[in-house]
């Protein structure tokens, strides 16, 4: 069985103080939860330190909203996947929309960035989505045959022992605009066909595959219901403790 995955990306948000006292109401208010579900934290760079120490010993865990996959060396502004090693990390979101759309990041350079990842042993959460403009011309799926080839590409069934893909439609994320339960059940049921045609029916089996897109606590128990959902990648609603608990506790 897939355990449910809640992963709150706070993106560009917090300031240390805030981003250490969420951390800590998690911990305390997740406690029971966290035994049947797993929960990840994605803060940013400079406060993954203090948000480590904040949820130490407590079952959530913390991961990096982004990596640069060359080893350390001369690559001014980046990150390397070895300096999260070394703070005790153990996931990394990847090819999320505002990394594409905002910052051009190309399925070339998202698949460097999960084989990288895989290879340091840390979980790769590689984010997939369409643009409104391609789901009103029902190319929805194309679009997400593609970026899964060029995100998965010479990813073997080895490594995506711990990929978790997350279907993030572009129109949901931040606007308040969720996808319904059919939409995103149907989007997750077609990636769960294409990893069994590009793997195996066990690798398809065993990946989780999380919605994320304007997820709240109104809306995150019926979108887990849905059979081929298996967690949530959480925005806006994972700054607030008093909104994310209650996602977490969807998924007990
Ligand atoms: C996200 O950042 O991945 C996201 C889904 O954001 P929001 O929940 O705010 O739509």
């Amino acid at each position: 069985m897939r355990r449910y995955l809640i992963a709150g990306n706070w993106k560009m948000n917090t300031t240390r103080q805030d981003g250490v006292a969420l951390a800590k109401s998690l911990v305390e208010g997740a406690a029971a939860a966290t035994k049947k579900v797993d929960v990840l934290v994605c803060p940013p760079f400079p406060y993954l330190i203090p948000v480590l120490d904040a949820v130490k010993d407590s079952g959530i865990a913390v991961g990096a909203q982004n990596a640069y996959f060359e080893a350390p060396g001369a690559f001014t502004g980046e990150v390397a996947l070895d300096m999260l090693v070394d703070l005790g990390c153990k996931s990394v979101i990847l090819g999320h929309s505002e990394r594409r759309h905002v910052l051009g990041e190309t399925d070339a350079i998202i698949n460097k960035k999960v084989i990288a990842t895989r290879k340091k042993g840390l979980q790769a959460i590689l984010c997939v989505g369409e643009l409104l403009e391609e789901r009103k011309a029902e190319k929805t799926e194309a679009v997400l045959d593609e970026q899964m080839a060029g995100g998965l590409k010479d990813v073997t069934a080895e490594m995506m022992a711990d990929v978790v893909i997350a279907y993030e439609p572009v129109w949901a994320i931040g606007t308040g605009l969720t996808a319904s339960p059919e939409q995103a059940e149907s989007a997750h049921a077609h990636l769960r066909k294409w990893l069994e045609t590009r793997y195996t029916p066990d690798v398809a089996k065993a990946t989780r595959i999380l919605y994320g897109g304007s997820v709240k606590a109104n809306n995150a128990e019926t979108l887990l219901s849905q059979a081929n959902v298996d967690g949530a990648l959480v925005g806006g609603a994972s700054l607030k403790a008093a909104d994310f608990l209650p996602i977490i506790e969807a998924g007990v």
